[in-house]
């Protein structure tokens, strides 16, 4: 889809939208739409409901249960859903949007105009394969906020967006913003929050991409970590690490971090210290691991940067294994693109699969891409649910998530807000 039939579509459906509003101007009646036929999945417990009806009313869904017991009102416009399952919307919780990595492809000079044109064109095909949420772990130059404004206030069509704005790291680090001592850490949060950061993200250790430093280095000292976390949680706001690296793993989690993203590597006690204190885990295990390999070459990936990848995808393996048995809070991300194509689906389903393949269960890796990243978000209370209440953000596909969690890859309907982004029949 390019951007120029978003545009077309955006117009077409504010368009279609006046009509409808012209037609049924029934003061204090808003548009009713019901999903009718299709089994609505409860992603809590993984009961199913078939033949059911959910009614969105607006952005929200009003009422779900089963055909007998909900009525659909006089008006509604309905959408036909027999033989579909529906699920709350995908969410994806480590998305750089502006993704831009070394090799033939990367973008030079790149002015913060073109890159916010990318972002939101990133941003619409993400809600395409039905991401209907997204955290976007480390951006350039502010161009992020003006996207989410404009998705948030409805000129353009798009996934929810929570940024942490810049990465911010210690001088040479593996990040955007760098600084150096308690009180450079304390600005750079403090600045990223200006912005409008809902998120810190900090890169605790080195990086896949970094073209010096080991994955493992711990750069931060334990003062500058402890700042850059105090001040985010004096803003309300939550802190992520960047993180390969057990030693500072630990240090961030003993300073009070809230998550973090990758751990390629977390030893037994880093495991046993994230179940004790809820530490959230995103992670992005589809970049360590075979199916990425396409990307790679396609983006014309230089030969060091594939030896790393394979070296770093079986320890990596090993540690979602390990954190997964261990009860640790898994979060979805993928890193890659949320559309980005990986093992004949999209990264998001990929990766999803691969908790799956971890040893998760179907229900478990289905929490792990809905409920679970609310929970981590703080947005269980509008999202990840298809419920009463919460936001019209619906998925529908061909197969029954529950037996097997790769039935996200026939998603072809896509609902946000209440608003249709993506029907085929
Ligand atoms: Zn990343």
């Amino acid at each position: 889809m390019n951007l120029r039939s978003v545009l077309a579509g955006a117009w077409t459906r504010i368009a279609l939208a006046s009509c409808a509003a012209l037609l049924s101007a029934v003061p204090g009646q808003a548009q009713m739409t019901a999903l009718v036929g299709g089994t609505v999945v409860d992603v809590t417990d993984g009961r199913s409901i078939p033949n059911a009806v959910v009614l969105v009313d607006g952005e929200r869904i009003t009422a779900v249960g089963s055909r007998s017991d909900v009525a659909v009102p006089a008006g509604a416009e309905t959408v036909d859903m027999t033989g579909k399952w529906l699920t709350p919307g995908l969410m994806n919780m480590h998305v750089h949007l502006d993704l831009n990595l070394p090799g033939e492809s990367h973008v030079y000079n790149e002015t913060p105009d073109a890159r916010a044109l990318r972002m939101l064109d990133n941003a619409q095909k993400s809600l395409a394969v039905g991401v209907t949420t997204l955290r976007l772990t480390g951006a350039t130059g502010g161009a992020d906020f003006a996207v989410k404004q404009a998705i948030d206030s409805g000129v353009f069509p798009g996934p929810r967006i929570h940024t942490a704005g810049e990465s911010i790291v210690p001088t040479g680090g593996h990040g955007r913003t760098e600084a150096n001592g308690p009180y450079e850490f304390a600005k750079a949060v403090r600045e990223q929050i200006k912005a409008g950061a809902t998120w810190i993200k900090l890169g605790i250790s080195g990086g896949i991409s970094d073209v010096r430093g080991a994955i493992g280095a711990s750069p931060f000292t334990d003062e500058e970590l402890q700042t850059a976390i105090e001040v985010a949680h004096r803003n309300g706001v939550k802190v992520t690490g960047h993180t390969g690296s057990p030693v500072a793993s630990k240090v961030a989690i003993e300073a009070g971090i809230d998550a973090f993203e990758h751990g390629y590597f977390f030893t037994p006690e880093v495991l046993d210290l994230m179940v004790e204190n809820g530490t959230w885990y995103v992670p992005t295990i589809v970049v360590s691991q075979e199916g990425a390999l396409e990307f790679y070459r396609k983006i014309g990936s230089p030969d060091w940067y594939l030896a790393r990848q394979a070296s770093v995808g079986k320890v990596h393996w090993q540690t979602l294994q390990n954190a997964i048995a261990a009860g640790v809070n898994i979060a979805l991300g993928s890193d890659q693109y949320p559309f980005e194509p990986n093992s004949g689906t999209n990264a998001t389903v990929a990766e999803a699969e691969l908790y799956r393949d971890a040893g998760m269960s179907d229900l478990e890796a289905l929490q792990a891409a809905t409920i679970e990243p609310a929970r981590m978000l703080e947005v269980d209370d509008e999202v990840g649910l298809i419920a009463p209440g919460f936001y019209a953000d619906i998925v529908a596909m061909d197969a029954d998530p529950l037996a097997d969690i790769g039935a996200l890859r026939s998603i072809d309907f896509v609902m946000k807000g209440g608003e249709v982004f993506r029907s085929e029949p």
